[in-house]
């Protein structure tokens, strides 16, 4: 997929580092996702809207059944009316029985619960669906350094000879003592088949001897812009980081159809409408095939309905100009698909050490990490996404990326009287601390946290990355609540499972998967802040004022649960199995 050129120097998603523009050397043109993906999408049925509805009072739909609203001042219910799409009357059923007439529709909601849809405020589609179909060897997947080699074996053995054995989501932060996935124990995978495994941060690819002579990559080959290729005493050791080399490996492996590509779209769609998602952010749009990305999404929507609501953050890498010449601009799309968002990449990933750091990893004094630009250009991302009219989103994980990120958006917006509603972000704000929370809610700048780094991650990061002191610091959603701020909590999928339940579950104990310590108990915050933060606050941090809980005037999107995350006990929240999921009161998914 040799789909971008930079510059200088990126990586292939976050954490790239261009101090100029990307530039795209193919795109989606229209006709190529005309009828393919047409003819993927399974047509989903709207639940037959009356024609009569514009002439008639009456609701299109009635839902009866237990309803928690996610609405603090009207929290329970038991009917809820539906009209167009938009709740029209909620309140027990005589409230709703003036809108029923002999053509509305009635639901049963039976023995479930019904909730607000979750809303998924950054995740990735593209780098997702790039590498869907590989292997996974996350440390979530496989508790060993063994396991994942033994799964590439086993893979390897039922593999048609020469084809590739492709990996993903590797993690060697979460595999302390074990040595990286090198050419030495490929080799030991295949010497008859190309292997490459992505690392979960994307900034590494893993490949063996076959795989390096392939690609044409010798000890005499020059390391290309914005990558290189890992070498130990002079010989390669397989290990390619950074999208400039990792393009020289993804020229030669196979290309996943158009065809498979809008397949893999909705597949991830399901997934997320599978756990109760009615919304989602995507996290970094344009980074893969350019501002083709957000019409490929329109197209796929207006071949049928997508499962799931979704908003897009555009690549600021690209510059506002190329955007507005696809016709992407703020607001562009409609109620399924929009353009709202910019997005601007300040450092790398902590448990990568390539989060920009004060001080220097554990182990490593010579690594603070890196910023990918300048103060100077963090300044002008900003500026030229705030003035285009975008909400700007920037990542920062680091505590310097923070402390430089929230100085340029103070010093962008300057003024902040006449900044407007803006409700701009840092994603992540990994360590951030009350000082940094304070600052932002002056300016109106706004927390997302991947709150999955304290599941998953804690244990090293307080033991082998980052040390005890900052990882107590780690996503502390009580302090950003403290300051008066409205966080939200991520998954950054496929960086971590998309799982709204665990994530707020995890915001409630500060558990850490590996020994179930807690981290920091002071950053716990009530189960209710934990729900808010990934419906109401999350759907009003992606611009989705009309979702996000059920009440008049807003969106019937709603999940069906097993039980309600509002009463139950938040360690029984991972039980909790979804039934079904709808969007304008239409089934999108059901189990
Ligand atoms: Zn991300």
């Amino acid at each position: 997929m040799s789909l971008i050129t930079p510059v200088r120097h990126s990586s292939i998603i976050d954490g790239c580092c261009t101090p100029d523009r990307l530039e795209i050397t193919r795109t989606l043109s229209h006709a190529a996702f005309g009828p393919l993906q047409q003819a993927l999408v399974t047509p989903m049925g709207r639940s037959g809207l009356p024609v009569q509805r514009a002439q008639r009072a009456a609701a299109d739909m009635i839902v009866y059944g237990k309803i928690a609203t996610g609405d603090a001042s009207n929290p329970t219910a038991d009917a809820m009316a539906i009209k167009g799409g938009n709740i029209i009357g909620i309140g027990s059923a005589s409230d709703v029985e003036g809108l029923k007439d002999p053509t509305t529709q009635i639901v049963d909601g039976g023995d479930g619960f019904i909730v607000p849809g979750f809303v998924e405020p950054h995740m990735h589609l593209w780098s997702t669906v790039l590498a869907d179909s590989w292997l996974n060897c996350s440390a979530i997947e496989n508790p060993t350094f063994d396991d994942v080699v033994a799964k590439l074996k086993a893979e390897a053995a039922n593999t048609a000879a020469g084809d590739w054995v492709q990996g993903q989501l590797f993690d060697p932060s979460l595999y302390p003592g074990e040595p990286e996935l090198t050419r030495a124990i490929l080799d030991q995978v295949s010497t008859e088949h190309p292997v490459g495994v992505l690392n979960a941060s994307m900034h590494y690819l893993y490949v063996n001897s076959k795989a390096l002579e392939l690609a044409g990559v010798t000890e005499e080959t020059p390391d290309p812009p914005g990558g290189f290729f890992g070498k130990t005493d002079g010989k390669l050791n397989g290990i390619v980081g950074e999208s400039g080399a990792i393009l020289k490996f993804m020229a030669v492996i196979p290309q996943r159809s158009q065809a498979q590509l809008a397949a893999g779209l909705i597949d991830i769609m399901n997934k997320a409408a599978s756990v109760g998602v009615t919304s989602m952010r995507e996290g970094l749009t344009g980074a893969v095939m350019g501002p083709g990305e957000f019409s490929l999404l329109t197209q796929l929507n207006a071949a049928n309905r997508l499962p799931v609501r979704i908003s897009t953050a555009q690549h600021a890498m690209l510059g506002n100009e190329a955007w507005a010449s696809a016709g992407v601009t703020p607001g562009a799309g409609d109620d399924m698909v929009r353009a709202v968002a910019w997005k601007v990449l300040s450092d790398g990933s902590n448990q990568g050490r390539s989060g920009y750091m004060r001080d220097a990893y554990v182990g490593q004094p010579d690594n603070r990490g890196h910023a990918n630009m300048d103060i100077e250009k963090c300044i002008e991302l900003i500026k030229e996404g705030h003035n285009a009219g975008w909400q700007v989103m920037t990542h920062a994980n680091g505590d310097a990326a923070i402390d430089m990120v929230v100085s340029a958006y103070e010093q962008a917006l300057g003024d902040t009287a006449d900044a407007g509603d803006h409700r701009h972000r840092i994603e992540h704000c990994s360590l951030a601390t009350s000082e940094h929370f304070e600052r932002m809610a002056r300016i109106g700048v706004q927390p997302s946290f991947l709150m999955n780094h304290v599941y998953y991650w804690g244990r090293v990061f307080r033991d082998y990355i980052i040390g005890a002191e900052r990882a107590n610091e780690l996503d502390s959603v009580a302090s950003a609540l403290a300051a008066g701020l409205r966080p939200s909590l991520h998954s950054d999928y496929s960086v971590s499972p998309m799982q709204p339940l665990l994530s707020a579950r995890t915001a409630v104990e500060r558990k850490l998967r590996d020994g179930g310590d807690v981290l920091n108990e002071a950053e716990r915050v009530s189960p209710e802040a934990a729900l808010r933060a990934v419906t109401s606050d999350a759907a009003w941090q992606v611009h989705g004022d009309d979702r996000g809980t059920l009440e008049v005037g807003k969106k019937a999107d709603y999940a069906l649960l097993s039980a309600n995350p509002w009463e139950a006990d938040p360690s029984t929240w991972a039980d909790i199995t979804v039934h079904e999921t709808r969007i304008d009161g239409t089934v999108a998914w059901s189990a």
